[in-house]
């Protein structure tokens, strides 16, 4: 891969460019673009290009992909949690689940995490590396072709902060969009940020009708930094009042996420003050009952007090409701896979 340009990363346009220099006429980008999008790993298998210029695009160019190593698939539901292996040896999770409306894919954006939030398995060891657009892709690819369905719902919730790798999460939006490719419209598509508010900033001003979630997960700064490393650098003030102005120049309703931890954030007063500050927001909390990681002894409160928390919300007008668990047998919070194969890998 030494040298070679990541061409499933290119949109048709920077195609046109490269076709180009190589001497062929326009027309073969929108080829190449099919063929990649198609999921096709080999120029070779592009029978519509001609011989030479299948090697020549060979000697310049690698085409991304992810290798399955590891697949769960849940028996209480239809979930499937995958464990892929990028080209350099590095681990990534992806979770396919299948709700009335269609299958949706929660894929990573990068190599581990590194704002560090302290109930969260993907972020225990750092950030690694960020994926490339086409790695981001490959996920949505590879479970549309693990399962034969057709995905109509994609959300960036696997592990990874999607605002800490901004471009290459834009370009994946733009290229999983694209009506020549997979064709998923963007108002299917979710992005979850745990608050880096620069980057709300920048996502607001390219008007992409994506959904957009935040991860909240207290209502006061004392809590929420103990929680999330992040909320020391853009507190919880300075997260609503983007989560505002991103709503004011979007027009669509903001998703909040609250994952509620026994003792830590589930009390009657938290809900009460949660839903002092988010009243009369355009919004929606979705409450996710914590998922317990071995590593920081974070417990779920019991379906009650999560029922209670939500009534308490929803009574003062804001508008919640509590996530369904999806495969609750394999364990399917992002990040541990990763951790169990490092940890088989070093024994
Ligand atoms: N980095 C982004 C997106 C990936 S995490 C973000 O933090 O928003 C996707 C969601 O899972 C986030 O809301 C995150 O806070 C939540 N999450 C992480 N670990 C969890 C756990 N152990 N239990 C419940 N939710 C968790
Ligand atoms: Fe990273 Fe999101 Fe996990 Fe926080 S919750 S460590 S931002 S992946």
């Amino acid at each position: 891969m030494e040298n070679k340009k990541d061409v499933k990363s290119m949109l048709p346009q920077e195609l046109e460019q490269v076709v180009q220099e190589l001497g062929q006429p326009r027309f073969r980008a929108g080829q190449i673009f099919k063929w990649l999008q198609s999921g096709v790993t080999d120029f070779e298998k592009m029978s519509n290009l001609p011989k030479g210029f299948r090697q020549n695009l060979g000697n310049n160019f690698y085409i991304a992909d992810v290798i399955l190593k590891k697949r769960l698939e849940s028996t209480l539901d239809d979930t499937v949690k995958y464990l892929y292996m990028l080209h350099d040896g590095q681990y990534v999770e992806s979770v396919l689940m299948h709700y009335k409306h269609g299958y949706t894919v929660c894929v990573s954006t990068q190599v581990g995490c590194r704002m560090g939030c302290s109930f969260c398995a993907s972020g225990l060891d750092g950030l690694a590396r960020n994926l490339t657009a086409s790695e981001i892709l490959s996920q949505v690819m590879a479970a549309e072709r693990d399962k034969g369905v057709r995905v109509s719902n994609v959300v960036l919730m696997g592990m990874g902060e999607p605002l800490d790798n901004f471009d290459n999460t834009v370009r994946f939006l733009d290229l999983v969009s694209h009506p020549d490719g997979m064709n998923i419209g963007l108002r299917h598509i979710s992005l979850s940020t745990s608050g880096v508010v620069p980057g709300i900033y920048k996502l607001m001003e390219l008007r992409k009708p994506i959904t957009l979630s935040v991860s909240l997960h207290a209502p006061n700064d004392q809590i929420r930094s103990r929680m999330m490393r992040v909320n020391r650098k853009w507190n919880v003030e300075t997260l609503l009042k983007a989560c505002r102005d991103y709503i004011a120049a979007d027009g669509r309703r903001i998703s909040f996420e609250y994952a509620v931890v026994e003792g830590v954030n589930d009390s009657d007063a938290c809900a009460r003050e949660l839903a002092a500050r988010l009243k009369g927001m355009l919004c929606h909390v979705n409450l996710i009952p914590a998922n317990p990681v071995a590593e920081n002894g974070y417990r779920r409160p019991n379906a009650a007090r999560v029922a209670r928390f939500a009534e308490l919300l929803n009574r003062e007008g804001v508008n919640t409701t509590v996530r369904r668990t999806l495969g609750a047998d394999i364990n399917a919070s992002c990040g541990q896979l990763r951790r169990q194969q490092a940890r088989e890998g070093e024994a």
